[in-house]
């Protein structure tokens, strides 16, 4: 019995440490062994054929997953391994693989929403419409030999109901001498094996690898103690013609030497320590791809059961929503939209997305989150991001007294964890973020220990991922984060592989709000924070060359031509400039301000100093304001006039100076970053069918208004800080190509067209804006209220 075991430990140790792991491109885990499952042939593969009145079906033990989860990406090799181990097993059990990932939320009756990974076994019976054993569960650690083992025990246990009489694997047997096995053993059977081992799972295993076999030479066990052949030992059987039994021994090492797999051994790291993927800085399209994975998967799948939960995190969510202004208002209608209803399924939810919403969610793509293979990376490097920005984002609403009075820090990093809790299907994360985040209430004080409890979290999940080769991505070593590289400042001590070891945690705040994850400046509020020290960088920046100059160079730099000039509005201008410098020709006084500021800070820079004492500067300075009142500067038409000939180029990155890098917070920046751009021929919307019908029939400008409206909708829910006049260009030169009858009379036909639209696009941001301020000032008259109600109850009192 020792010999055996010890032999069945080596066996495994070689399973252990052979395992392949080769990556494939197609998004799938590369299952090659493991029967990859899909909704499509999950029937056909684990019922029962009932043509036949045998049951021919194997067992199935299916592997549930999903692929962005680092603790099924751990159990991968180890089912691999089983699977080779298996595959010659597959008649009587085969092993499968189900991303549940990939279930279709109005269609998720196979996974059903439990933790993963986890592994199930289906028995097929005879009636096609049962599957046995209702998939019993079983999850945790994942080695070859544990699935072996335990799949072999359950099936000893269920096999008669499974599989009758035709489970290879057969009680033990106790003959007391040669005649009686002549008896024991069935007079049919003229061969026969007997394994004499005390061991019944590598009596299992030897029966398994001899499945193509043993239906016609079954194999018998004995235990070691046995009148007929003691000790462990293997023999062939067979009766003669006159039913007497002779037995012959059999190799046992030889017998043993099956176990032993020869598995191809590659490692996935090998193959993928190669160049970091993926853009170094998050960007708002890692945000939004997480939204529109987490809204069509996680939230869907959730439908109706949690339907309340699904709504109080959509509201959270799109609060502290940090990404594109189209999704924001993709989750704000569709917040409107569940607030009219008392339930939503999944497949409502999925109409919805498809055809109801008029914000069409834009396709699943990550830059930084952009993993060296498709099942590295993605979406959980997504959901931290778009957590830690939430955190920055509810720090930075504080920071402009924008949150509403009743709000507190851990507003945002509650429904996190219950996000967490509720809707994550990763088994092992779900356990450790619920567990470090459980104090949550009592471990928070302010914003913005709110926004470094969630960095330090994140430290710590790290750390412990560290060592999980596969949980991780090779590109992207799980090391304490920011590193010296990343934020010089943050890091006050490294160890001896520069891994930091000491913070400052101001320092660290400041990157994460300043740098990393302020990822949407709003175009129409917030992002002209004149008092920052950007703001004075700006100014400093425009003083040696006076409003007209650094004006002239952004009409260039946007391929804005005099001929654009004769269209656009003075507004327009004044916007371009704003999007540039955070203020307009008529901020002057606080233009005076930081001018001021810059003058007599002691800290300023001395060549901004010279400058800004210099006469010739201030002259630049008067220069403008006089100019202010006039509509625009010669100078800059001259300027603009000598580069109409770019005004098809559409390119916007390649026309970027220096003076862009220096400003990685100003909002062309993120525009350029973060946007689409629409370049001749664009994208065009689909419009309302009265629209599409007026378009068609020249009925236009009957329902110019509300064609207008429509368009502009859709333009800012793609693109909200759309201010470019070659995009404008391009949307309208499309346009009459597709309906001619758009056009009219003036310097191109579509001109009046990219007026009206640049026209309406700023009315709703001034409603936007507006409503934001009412939306304040109701507040605060609330408040006042309140105030006054309290003081007359305590009036009353005394
Ligand atoms: C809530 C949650 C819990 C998880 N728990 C587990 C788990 O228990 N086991 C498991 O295997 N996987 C877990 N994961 C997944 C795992 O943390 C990683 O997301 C995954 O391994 C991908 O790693 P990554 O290299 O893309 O970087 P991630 O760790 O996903 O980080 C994404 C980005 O965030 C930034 N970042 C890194 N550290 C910090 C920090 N401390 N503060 C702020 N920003 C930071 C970096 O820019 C990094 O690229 C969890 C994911 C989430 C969202």
């Amino acid at each position: 019995m020792l010999v055996s075991h010890l032999y069945l430990f080596a066996v495994f140790l070689l399973f252990s440490l052979s395992s392949s792991y080769i990556v494939e491109d197609d998004g799938h885990w590369p299952w090659h062994k493991t029967k990859y499952l899909t909704r499509t042939n999950w029937t056909s593969a684990l019922k029962a054929d009932t043509s036949t009145s045998k049951v021919r079906q194997p067992v199935w033990i299916v592997f549930y997953y999903l692929t962005y989860c680092g603790f099924c990406k751990l159990a991968e090799p180890g089912w691999e391994a089983a699977a080779q181990y298996a595959t010659g097993w597959s008649r009587y059990l085969r092993l499968g693989a189900y991303d549940c990932a990939s279930e279709s939320s109005s269609q998720n009756d196979i996974c059903e929403d439990e933790g993963y990974p986890q592994w199930r076994i289906f028995c097929p019976l005879t009636n096609s419409t049962q599957l046995a054993f209702n998939s019993e569960r079983r999850s945790g650690n994942v080695k070859p030999e544990d699935i072996l083992m335990w799949s072999i025990k359950k099936l000893n246990k269920i096999a008669h109901v499974c599989y009758g009489k035709t489970w290879p694997v057969r009680h033990v047997i106790e003959p007391q001498s040669l005649d009686d096995l002549n008896r024991v053993i069935p007079p049919n059977y003229k061969n026969f094996q007997l394994f004499v081992s005390d061991d019944i799972l590598l009596y299992s295993l030897y029966v398994l690898n001899n499945s193509k076999t043993v239906y016609k030479e079954p194999i018998f066990r004995l235990h070691t103690k046995n009148p007929v052949k003691s000790g462990v030992s293997l023999w062939k059987g067979s009766r003669n013609e006159h039913g007497e039994i002779t037995l012959e021994p059999m190799d046992w090492t030889q017998a043993m030497k099956q176990f032993v797999l020869n598995v191809h051994n590659s490692s996935h790291s090998d193959k993928l320590e190669s160049e970091k993927p993926g853009a170094l800085r998050p960007t708002l399209t890692d945000v939004d791809s997480t939204v529109v994975w987490m809204v069509n998967k996680d939230l869907r799948r959730k439908l109706p059961t949690l339907f309340e939960d699904v709504k109080s995190w959509l509201n959270v969510l799109h609060t502290y929503y940090p990404g594109s202004e189209s999704v924001k208002t993709f989750l704000y209608d569709l917040i409107n939209f569940m607030n009219d209803r008392t339930t939503l399924t999944s497949k409502e939810l999925q109409n919805y997305i498809n055809s109801t919403s008029i914000i069409k969610l834009p396709d699943i793509k990550f830059d930084h989150c952009n993993g060296s293979d498709p099942t590295k990376r993605g979406y959980t490097c997504g959901l931290w991001l778009l957590f830690h920005s939430m955190t920055v984002k509810q720090a930075l609403l504080a920071e402009d007294n924008k949150l509403p009075s009743d709000a507190k820090p851990i507003d945002v990093i509650v429904p996190i964890r219950e996000f967490v809790r509720k809707f994550f299907l990763c088994e092992e994360c779900v356990k450790h973020f619920t567990n470090m985040t459980s104090n949550a209430e009592h471990e928070i004080p302010s914003y913005k220990e709110n926004v470094l409890y969630l960095w330090r979290g994140h430290n710590k999940v790290n750390e412990r991922l560290r060592n999980e080769e596969l949980s991780s991505d090779p590109a992207w070593p799980k090391v304490p984060f920011p590193t010296k590289q990343e934020c010089n400042t943050c890091v006050r001590q490294v160890d001896e592989n520069n891994d930091a070891t000491e913070f400052d945690e101001n320092e660290v705040y400041n990157y994460l709000k300043e740098k990393l994850f302020h990822l949407n400046i709003p175009c129409d509020s917030t992002w002209m924070r004149m008092n920052t020290s950007n703001s004075q960088h700006s100014v400093a920046d425009l003083l040696p060359y006076g409003i007209s100059g650094r004006m002239a160079t952004i009409l260039t730099k946007q391929h804005v031509s005099d001929e654009d000039l004769q269209i656009m509005d003075r507004d327009d201008v004044e916007h371009l400039f704003k999007n540039e410098y955070g203020f307009t020709f008529r901020d002057r006084k606080q233009f005076w301000n930081i001018v001021q500021k810059i003058q007599i800070s002691e800290n300023t820079n001395r060549k901004t100093e010279e400058i800004a004492h210099s006469p010739e500067s201030l002259e630049h300075v008067y220069g403008f304001v006089e100019e202010e009142e006039k509509e625009e500067s010669t100078d800059s038409k001259q300027h603009q006039l000598s580069h109409s000939n770019h005004l098809f180029e559409n390119k916007v990155t390649s026309n970027i100076d220096d003076d862009d890098d220096k400003h990685s917070n100003s909002s062309s920046h993120l525009s350029i970053s973060s946007g689409y751009i629409f370049t001749y021929p664009t994208i065009l919307p689909s419009f309302s069918s009265s629209i599409t019908h007026a378009l068609q029939t020249n009925t236009i400008h009957k329902q110019w208004a509300a064609f207008i409206n429509e368009l502009a909708r859709w333009v800012m829910s793609i693109k909200p800080c759309l201010r470019e006049q070659h995009e404008y260009r391009a949307i309208g030169q499309t346009l009459y190509e597709k309906y001619p009858n758009i056009g009219t009379a003036g310097p191109k036909p579509w001109s009046f067209l990219c007026r009206s639209l640049s026209q309406r696009i700023r009315t709703e941001r001034w409603q936007r804006r507006k409503a934001i301020t009412m939306k304040n000032r109701k507040e605060s008259q609330r408040k006042t209220l309140d105030r006054n109600n309290d003081m007359a109850d305590f009036e009353i009192l005394i």
